[in-house]
């Protein structure tokens, strides 16, 4: 999400970077962010994104999975200690 937000893209070559680039390291030109990576047009992606498949997501995400994992685990903790 943030490496999409903050790509760059070259005014001299066309040449894509990571947002840590200030100059083009092909040809030193000035790196500008792409109107289609820019924060709005990403978070209209977002949403369709979201309204798709979060669901989804959500019912299998790793979290929900994790925290009745670590739940489990500090009962477990819990008894062993006591
Ligand atoms: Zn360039």
């Amino acid at each position: 999400m943030k490496r999409l937000s903050s790509r760059r893209t070259c005014k001299g070559c066309g040449y894509t970077a990571g947002p840590d680039t200030d100059a083009c390291p092909r040809c030193g030109g000035e790196m500008y962010q792409r109107d289609d990576d820019k924060p709005e047009t990403i978070q209209k992606r977002l949403d369709t994104y979201q309204n798709q498949t979060a669901p989804l997501i959500d019912y299998y995400s790793p979290r929900r999975a994790s925290s009745s994992r670590s739940t489990a685990t500090a009962r477990w903790t819990r008894s062993t200690l006591t």
